[in-house]
């Protein structure tokens, strides 16, 4: 265990072109992850000096993103914070002075309207990262490319915008950021943005890169891989508690016995050091088995709300039952499905009849050996246990009779499926009408 501190704070800093994408969403994670595990700060920063692709709309669609995660934050743009303003893009008075002082002090010059700072040779800009060790580097391997000249850094454009290594230099000292937990595709900007620490006299951060994600062929992820952005794995379903816990799992475990869990117990467990640099493959039959293990584990009504927008989107009369019956059909379910609207798409025919009309037709089905069981069932108890007992006597009175050629009929008859619950608690919990219901109108009493 590493000691823990309460002055950690550690920023998500993305640029608003574009959604909140697996990459950002699973950075963000893991900077809140560590913020909270040692009660630190969590600040959210736009990174909006790209002001041709950055939007106010993307701005908005990745904070939502990150509120239907759970990550919540300290200070931003929407709430403030002592270490303001957090858009860089109303920072630009902060960049100039620090470059002016650069300039001032003979380390950077002007060239038009930008700004340009000095690479110099023989500096060490070597660091350890906490994920991927030491990372030897010295300023005379800062080449313009296919050249021995070193490449000097534009700090401002001569637009008057700072470039990204720069701006994110001063804004991470200013904010007292502790901590730059990002993705390992900035490990090579990290040299640079060292120089200029150094040079403007300030401390520099510990930084912790994080593993790139994989699609199951080991190629980067990208949209050839299916859905990239957060909100289209809400859309198909998939629960925010169990996305947490899957982008938790990219590059980092809390020990094997520990694979499904919750956001405080993450926070609680959460290591830093125990973070891997190997590229974490992004495996939806993981993502799979994770949501559904948590849809097990939700509260009834809890899991109803989730299922029933996918009943209505399906157009059942969900209006017709009362919440109970429906969060007991759920129950019932016991983890079939995979995702809230698989659940919908399995547990349909206990909202209506309408879709095992649709599915099965009774073609071929001898109607008349049948009905004499059904005749028998709706003698007894609408009790599941009661139900099963009868149909075990009657066919057992039966020469050569078989479970599965009654049973059968009855569950095509009740949901349509080839696979259900017990058939007789499916239809305890239906009741005895609905199920007279079905059975009348495939002619089978
Ligand atoms: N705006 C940068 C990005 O989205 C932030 C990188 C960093 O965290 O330093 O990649």
């Amino acid at each position: 265990m590493t000691e823990k501190s309460d002055n950690v704070r550690v920023r998500f800093a993305p640029s608003p072109t574009g959604a909140l994408h697996i990459g950002g969403g699973h950075t963000a994670l893991f900077n809140w992850l560590w913020a909270r595990h040692n009660n630190g700060k969590f600040i959210l920063r736009i990174e909006d000096t790209d002001l041709v692709r950055s939007t106010k709309e993307y701005e908005q669609t990745i904070m939502s993103g990150m509120v239907w995660l759970g990550l919540d934050w300290d200070e931003g743009p929407d709430i403030g914070g002592n270490y303001g303003p957090y858009r860089q893009s109303e920072r630009l008075d902060i960049y100039r002075e620090y470059a002016n002082k650069l300039v001032d002090e003979g380390k950077a010059y002007r060239d038009g309207e930008a700004i340009i700072f000095r690479v110099e040779p023989g500096h060490d800009i070597s660091f350890k990262d906490i994920v991927y060790g030491q990372i030897d580097v010295m300023s005379d391997g800062l080449r313009e490319k296919d050249s021995d000249k070193l490449k000097d850094l534009v700090l401002i454009k001569s637009d008057g915008m700072p470039t990204y290594n720069y701006a994110v230099v001063v804004d991470d000292h200013l904010m007292r950021i502790t901590h730059v937990i990002r993705g390992e595709d900035h490990i090579s900007n990290t040299p640079k943005q060292i120089l200029i620490y150094r040079a403007l006299g300030w401390d520099v951060p510990e930084f912790a890169h994080l593993p790139m994600i994989l699609g199951r062929d080991k190629k980067k992820l990208s949209k050839r891989h299916g859905a990239t952005s957060i909100y289209e794995y809400r859309d198909m379903g998939y629960m925010p508690d169990s996305m947490f816990n899957f982008l938790a799992l990219l590059g980092w475990s809390a020990g094997d016995d520990k694979e499904i869990f919750t956001r405080p117990q993450a926070a609680e467990w959460f290591e830093l050091s125990r973070v891997t640099r190997k590229a974490a493959v992004f495996d939806f039959d993981k993502l799979n088995y994770i949501n559904q293990e948590h849809l097990k584990a939700l509260d009834p009504f809890v899991r109803l709300s989730m299922v029933k927008p996918f009943w209505i989107e399906a157009g059942l009369a969900v209006n017709e039952h009362d919440d109970k019956y429906l969060a007991d059909a759920l129950t019932l379910m016991a983890g079939r499905g995979r995702t809230a609207k698989e659940m919908a798409e399995f547990s349909d025919y206990f909202v209506s009849f309408e879709p095992v009309k649709a599915r099965w037709d009774a073609e071929g089905i001898d109607k008349e050996k049948l009905k004499p069981f059904f005749a028998e069932l709706f003698s007894h108890d609408w009790k599941a246990s009661e139900l099963e007992q009868a149909a075990r006597d009657w066919i057992g009175n039966q020469e050569g009779a078989k479970m599965k050629d009654y049973a059968m009929p009855l569950r095509f008859a009740l949901t349509g499926m080839k696979v259900s619950p017990g058939i007789f608690e499916v239809a305890e919990l239906m009741g005895r009408s609905e199920c007279e219901k079905r059975l009348k109108y495939y002619g089978l009493m």
